[in-house]
């Protein structure tokens, strides 16, 4: 995919993760604990992403509830988030809702396992997370990855992903604005996690998610 478009002004994303790491430091910790939660950081930036947006970005943006094609990606999960996304499960789920979620993720693993970005996509296998309804059921916890991506156009998605050869991909066309800001918040989550002696390294979601559902 090619991130072509934004009609925000100029915005220091160094700047803005400095800022963010400051503000967080003493509340992203490292931890194994279901007690984690990024609820305070992910509304920042949220906060941020609304506040740079212009109404010609969301007019742009084709995304909507019930597309969820491009929900068929390895998708680079911290593990923060992973702890985040487990805490809310047990938070939300029903005991048999988590069976039944756990077997998906399971036949998941075993579906990718060794699969690099452009074999998964040919596998066609949609994301553990996508619900009956072409919706996201974590889209309060999902990761910052997941909401880096946007396009002006669906179709266009939807044929980037049918298409094995990446030449004959195409351009999908997505905010540029979006995609940096998510991507300089995982990268301030990513080193606040690791100066408080956490792994940064992020890991392919469902296998960063499932061990943690199974104790
Ligand atoms: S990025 Fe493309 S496939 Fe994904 S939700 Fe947006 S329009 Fe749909
Ligand atoms: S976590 Fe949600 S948004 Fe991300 S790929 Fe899965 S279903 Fe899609």
């Amino acid at each position: 995919m090619q991130t072509l478009i934004s009609t925000t002004p100029k915005f220091d994303f160094q700047i803005w993760g400095q800022r963010l790491m400051a503000r967080f430091r003493s509340h992203v910790v490292a931890t194994d604990s279901d007690q984690l939660t990024l609820d305070d950081f992910l509304h920042q930036v949220e906060d941020e992403l609304n506040a740079g947006l212009s109404v010609s970005d969301h007019d742009m943006i084709a995304c909507t509830a019930g597309c969820g094609s491009c929900c068929r990606v390895n998708v680079a999960t911290l593990s923060p988030e992973a702890l985040n996304i487990a805490a809310y499960l047990r938070r939300t789920c029903t005991a048999s809702e988590l069976k039944q979620l756990c077997m998906r993720m399971r036949q998941m693993l075993v579906a990718i396992n060794g699969l690099d970005d452009d074999e998964r996509i040919a596998t066609n296998q949609p994301c553990a997370f996508l619900n009956e309804e072409r919706s996201c059921s974590i889209y309060p916890v999902r990761p910052l990855l997941c909401r880096s991506v946007t396009s002006t156009c669906a179709e266009a998605c939807r044929a980037a992903l049918r298409s094995n050869i990446f030449e004959e991909r195409g351009t999908v066309v997505m905010n540029l604005f979006q995609k940096d800001l998510m991507d300089a918040a995982f990268n301030t989550l990513a080193q606040l996690w690791h100066e408080s002696g956490g792994d940064s390294r992020s890991r392919e979601l469902t296998a960063a998610v499932y061990p943690l559902l199974q104790h």
